[in-house]
């Protein structure tokens, strides 16, 4: 069963799912919000890069 995710839930499952996969129910739900939240769209796209910025600086062992 859906229901609709707030921005914030957004946002945490977005970053959650770095650690660990997502339900195939969060992953729909996650997939409808970006559809209809300008806002969320620009953050998951911003998480993106941030994260693989940092996947690349780790994966050189590059010390913060
Ligand atoms: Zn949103």
């Amino acid at each position: 069963m859906n229901k609709a995710l707030t921005c914030r839930e957004t946002t945490y499952l977005v970053i959650s799912a770095r650690d660990e996969p997502l339900g195939q129910a969060q992953q729909q739900a996650l997939a409808a919000h970006l559809q209809t939240c300008a806002y969320c769209r620009t953050a998951n796209a911003q998480f993106t890069t941030l994260f693989a910025q940092l996947d690349a600086l780790l994966a050189r062992g590059v010390q913060p």
